[in-house]
Formats: structure tokens, sequence, C-alpha cells
């Protein structure tokens, strides 16, 4: 028994250590073509991605504008490359959130993936793409709604995010930590959930003032559970999520103010790497795009947080340097990840704001002085309009692409 346990770990050792190397794409085996004649119609699509050795990936279509992305487990993440505007089509990477490479086509208009192959020797996914008409296609419908039932975005006239930032008004979702049967920290006769819903109507007056759309998840002392706050910014169409706390912290830790984005590798790195192994039989062959089980929903979710995160990180930024040139004190390492739920929407920016401690006598002395949280609601403003006025910009530079 002891030998046969020794064989099977001697037969599995070469491919862990192979998987533990990660895989290259080969440039001068990547190719991007469409087929056929420039007849006016539209024609197919066929891309080669050449790699060093063959890899666990998942192919899928999404919407908005119709785009193809191709995620390769276990790869690393192409140096980026210039642009040729001749091509008009053209390959964005970026990590994907389960590790390894993510590769965005956006595409001229609908179609369907007619084949999507991993070749071993020479390694390479091969994937053909043929225009259907707009009522053929379909795409990833929105994760969390198949999910957990929850309402797709509301239409907010302009439609999603990217054009209602480009005419320069957005909707803000505020989020005033706690309430009702949960307080959140308590200092003296002091509850955080009613700290932050007094400077929750302060941060909205001051987003108002700047043509800002708010909607506050709470108006009044009342609990509200996470999921239900997420919900909310969904159902409103939101274009950021601020959640604002002023949590307790054990005494002796930095102090100062803190802006969250989501993370789930801060506290979740070992179940992850589990799933990975689970999946890896499963995911080198591909994955049936005609299945909806939770793995593929736990895959869209990683498709829409692609553009999504990188823009919590920028609203984070721009935020981080009006509270610094505000003179609002902050931790350390001002912008940190976390799992927290309220951060989980996949498609929609979202942050938490810990404006301090309130068990820290400092922050706490802050937290009551009202100029000091007028400076802190006014850089918080300017930095939701700075990173909105970038956001504007760069879906001005990109065309109608993400
Ligand atoms: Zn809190």
């Amino acid at each position: 028994m002891r030998r046969l346990a020794a064989v099977l770990l001697l037969a599995l050792l070469p491919s862990l250590a192979l998987a533990a190397e990660p895989a290259v794409v080969d440039p001068g085996r990547t190719m991007l073509a469409v087929e056929g004649r420039d007849r006016g119609a539209p024609r197919p699509i066929a891309l080669t991605l050449g790699l060093s050795r063959a890899v666990p990936h998942r192919v899928a279509l999404i919407d908005g504008p119709p785009r193809l992305v191709v995620d390769l487990l276990e790869t690393r993440v192409p140096a980026a490359t210039a642009a040729d505007p001749s091509q008009p089509l053209a390959l964005r990477w970026g990590p994907a959130p389960t590790g390894g490479a993510r590769a965005i086509l956006t595409l001229p208009g609908p179609m369907e993936v007619d084949s999507a192959r991993m070749n071993a020797a020479p390694a390479a996914l091969s994937i053909r793409l043929v225009p259907v008409t707009a009522d053929r296609f379909a795409p990833r419908t929105d994760p969390l709604t198949v999910l957990h039932g929850l309402p797709q975005p509301a239409a907010t006239g302009q439609g999603r995010a990217g054009t209602a930032l480009a005419d320069g008004r957005i909707r803000v979702v505020l989020d005033p930590g706690h309430g009702g049967i949960d307080p959140g920290a308590q200092v003296g006769g002091i509850s955080e959930a009613a700290v932050m819903l007094g400077f929750a109507h302060e941060l909205s007056a001051a987003l108002r003032a700047k043509g800002i759309e708010v909607v506050q998840t709470r108006e009044d002392d009342r609990f509200i559970p996470l999921e239900r706050r997420t919900t909310i910014a969904r159902a409103q169409g939101a274009d950021l999520f601020i959640s604002l706390h002023a949590d307790a912290l054990p005494a002796g830790e930095a102090a100062g103010a803190t802006i969250y984005v989501w993370d789930p590798q801060s506290n979740d790195r070992a179940a992850r790497q589990l799933a990975l192994l689970h999946d890896r039989s499963d995911l080198l062959a591909g994955m049936d795009l005609s299945n909806t089980d939770e793995d593929v929903s736990r895959a869209l979710i990683d498709l829409a947080r692609i553009d999504t995160q990188p823009r919590s990180q920028d609203a984070a930024r721009h935020m981080v340097a009006r509270l610094n040139a505000g003179g609002i004190a902050m931790h350390r390492v001002p912008v940190r990840g976390a799992a927290f739920s309220v951060l989980k929407s996949p498609d929609i920016p979202s942050l938490l704001v810990e404006l301090g401690f309130l068990t820290d006598p400092g922050d706490r002395t802050n937290l009551f002085d009202p100029d000091w949280r007028a400076r802190f609601a006014g850089a918080v403003a300017d930095g939701v309009a700075s990173w909105a006025a970038d956001e504007a910009d760069r879906s001005v530079a990109a065309g109608a692409g993400p």
C-alpha cells in the first residue's frame, strides 16, 4: 500500500513541478486575423495564442460591447505592447483574477465561438469566431443575477457606466456602515453607526454640490444586511459604491484613514490554490460553454472584475491624493486589500473608507470635529470628481471599447 502511494506520488510529481513554472505567450506564434475578403459584411475571426506549454483555459463571450475573454491559467501576463492603430482588432492583456493571464478582444459585432482548441505540441490555443445576428448573440448573462436572483443594473438613461461618465453625470451609492441592531464600534455613548450616518449626510451634500447624484443605503438608524447594501448599489445603477466606517482597533495598532479595495487573496490564498488544483483537469480541456454551473458563474464574476478592479484602485488613488492634499492623516499604507462582503460587486467599482478608528483618541477627536469632517468630505468629493473625469477621458480615448 505504501509502495502504491509512493508510485502515485512519483507519477504526480512531474506535473506538479511543471505546474509551478508559468507558461509564457509566444508573440511569434500569436496571430489575430480576419478571414476572407472585405465585402462589407461581418467576417470570421481566427485567433491563435502560441504558448510555451498547454495550460488550463476558459473562453467566454460577454456583451456591452461584444467581447471575447480568454483566461489562460498558470500563464505569465505578456508585457504590454503598443497597440497598432492600423489594426482594427487588438488583444488587451491583464492578470486573470484566479491567477494566470487574461486576454480581452473587443469584437466588431455579435459573434459566436465556432471552435476553441488547445494544442499540446506545439502548444497553442486556437479560437475561431463567426459572426451571428444580434438576436443569436448569446453572451454570458450577468453573473450575480444568475447566482442570487438580484435585479439587473437599472438603466440610468444614458445606459452603463462608461456613457454616463462621459457626460459627467455619475451616481454614487453611499453606505453608512452598520445601523439598527448593529451599532458597530462603540466608545462611551457614541456608536460608529451614528457617526457614519451623520458623516454620510455631510458627504452627500459635498458630492451633490459637484453635480454628482447620491443615493444612501440608509437614511436613518436601521439595520441593513451586507448583501442588501450591494443589491441597492446594483438596483440604483451605481457608478461607484462607497462604504463608510470608523471601526474599533486593538490598542497600539496604527491609526489614520484607510481605503480598502476588494482583494480575496488577502485572506483566502489556500482555498484558491486548492480550487485551482481541483479545476485543473477540467480546465485543461477547456470549459463547456453551454454549462451554467457555479464554476461558470464564478468565472463570469471574474470576467466582470477585470474591468472593475483597476477602476476601484484608480478611485482609491484619486481619493488618497485629495485627502493628502487636504492635510488628512492617513495610515502608513493608505490603500489596502480585503475580502469585505460589501466590496464584492463584480461590476461596480467599490471602496470601503475607514475615516479613522473610534478607539484611537486622536482619530476620535477628528471624527467629532466639524471642520475636520468638512475637509474629509470635500477631499472625498474632489477625489470622486477627478476620478470620474479621468474615466470619461479614458472611455473617449478608447472609443467604443471598454
Ligand atoms: Zn464599521
